[in-house]
């Protein structure tokens, strides 16, 4: 492929990592972001081996392991009864895998520092509205139909809201989900919590607590647990009005563990409300305009893959393009390597979700009486631990990837938090 001019839409993981990989393998490429100063939004999210690998490819795997928690199991109980309903531990599939629980604001300082040691030009407080084709580039404009700036390719990564694929022909329908989380990312000092595990707390499908050690943002700032609550989108009014207080003596009355948590919670302010919404673009592009991250594909959390394929689309498409000489082509080649991966994760993910988060107590009752005790007859230990991992079919080969050697690259732990 020839150099190429090329336009990221937005500041995420997967607009920072793709440019990253396109400048490297040599293409003038620059960041447009709607922020004045980019900045992640939310709380801590799970790196899984796959996301791992792609900062591996970036050379970044030291850096992340820097700040980052490792995660060796995901373990969930009834709130009620204290039974345990979900216990997913990495090690039962081979290979030495395990997670790595990071803030938002690690991965992003991981990646943002590279684009700026790398030279990459982002620029800020423009908010996107269109990519319009005029001969053989690609336009982008405002909302007020401003153009500022014309490329050989647009990659749009401004992620699940993204305006560029609700206008583009490859524009997927969404679902909202009824379900969302609030969020918070607290100080663990003095608390009780599993240091090595994604811990959560249920009743039925209506009520989900979480606790997720999240590492630091930096190696010099103290660790931080990203705390979360399922509610519905619909009812967070009710609560607020209810009071900050009643909202904390049911979360305590579930799991007292939490006190320490709850106490640094002082106004609503302290939570951020995450919505989510499940789609997918299919075809993942439009002439010269490609859809990687949340804009091409987004879901609810409930299986913490989204970042994660977020990078490896990014590794994917800089892939494709590597390896052929024309856009088009490296265009459907780079939809034909994520498809299989994508479709499988969006429809595990559509599947799982009504079981933590649902009005139905029936899901919730086969969650806690069939399927908990399937999950422990082999081979299903081994393919939930695939699931989580991100690896239950190859996501490495098609993107151009080597899996790192979890085992013997033990150097990485003793650089961890
Ligand atoms: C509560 C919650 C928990 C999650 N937990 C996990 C987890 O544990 N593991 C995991 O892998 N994933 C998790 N995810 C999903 C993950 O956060 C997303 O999949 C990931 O952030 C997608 O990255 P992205 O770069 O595609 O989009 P984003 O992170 O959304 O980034 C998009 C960027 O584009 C910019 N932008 C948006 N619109 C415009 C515009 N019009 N013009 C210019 N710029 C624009 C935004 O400001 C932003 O900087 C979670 C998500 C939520 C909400």
């Amino acid at each position: 492929m020839k150099q190429l001019d090329i336009g990221v839409a937005g500041a995420g993981p997967a607009g920072l990592a793709a440019a990253l990989f396109l400048s490297r393998a040599g293409h003038r490429v620059e960041i447009l972001e709607r922020f004045e100063t980019p900045a992640p939004v939310g709380s801590g999210l799970l790196m899984q081996p796959t996301g791992l690998t792609v900062l591996n490819a970036l050379g970044l795997l030291d850096t992340i392991h820097a700040v980052g928690s490792r995660i060796d199991r995901l373990h969930g109980a009834d709130a009620v009864s204290g039974r345990t309903v979900l216990d997913v531990r990495y090690d039962a599939a081979p290979g030495g895998r395990y997670g790595l629980a990071v803030q938002r604001a690690a991965l992003f300082n991981t990646l943002h520092d590279a684009v700026v040691a790398d030279g990459i030009r982002i620029r800020t407080g423009i908010d996107l509205a269109a990519a319009e084709l005029r001969s053989d580039r690609a336009v982008l404009k405002t909302p007020e139909g401003a153009e500022v700036g014309d490329y050989d390719l647009v990659i749009d990564a401004s992620g699940a809201r993204s305006t560029l694929a609700a206008k583009s022909v490859a524009a997927p329908s969404i679902r909202d989900l009824t379900y969302g989380a609030f969020w918070a990312t607290l100080d663990g000092t003095g608390a009780v919590y599993d240091k090595s595990a994604l811990s959560q707390r249920y009743d039925k499908a209506k009520v989900m607590i979480g606790l997720l050690p999240a590492g630091r943002t930096r190696r010099d700032e103290p660790e931080r647990v990203a705390f979360f609550w399922s509610l519905k989108v619909c009812d967070v009014d009710a609560v607020k009005a209810a009071g900050l207080d009643r909202w904390k003596t049911i979360i305590r009355n579930y799991w007292p563990d939490c006190a320490p948590f709850l106490d640094q919670i002082e106004d609503w302010d302290q939570l951020t409300l995450a919505r989510y919404a499940h789609r997918t673009a299919l075809p993942p592009f439009s002439e010269r305009l490609v859809f990687i991250g949340d804009s091409a594909h987004s879901t609810s959390p409930q299986l913490g893959q989204g970042a994660n394929m977020a990078l490896l689309d990014a590794a994917a498409l800089s892939h494709t393009l590597a390896s052929h000489t024309d856009i088009p082509s490296a265009l459907a080649a780079y939809a034909r390597a994520r498809r299989n991966h994508v479709r499988l994760f969006q429809l595990l993910s559509l599947a799982f979700t009504p079981f933590y988060q649902s009005d139905s107590n029936g899901v919730a009752w086969v969650r806690d009486r069939l399927v908990s005790t399937i999950a422990k007859i082999p081979p299903i230990p081994g393919l939930l631990a695939s699931i989580v991992a991100g690896t239950l079919i190859d996501p490495f080969g098609p993107a151009g990837l080597t899996e790192c050697k979890w085992q013997e690259d033990l150097s990485l732990l003793s650089g961890m938090a």
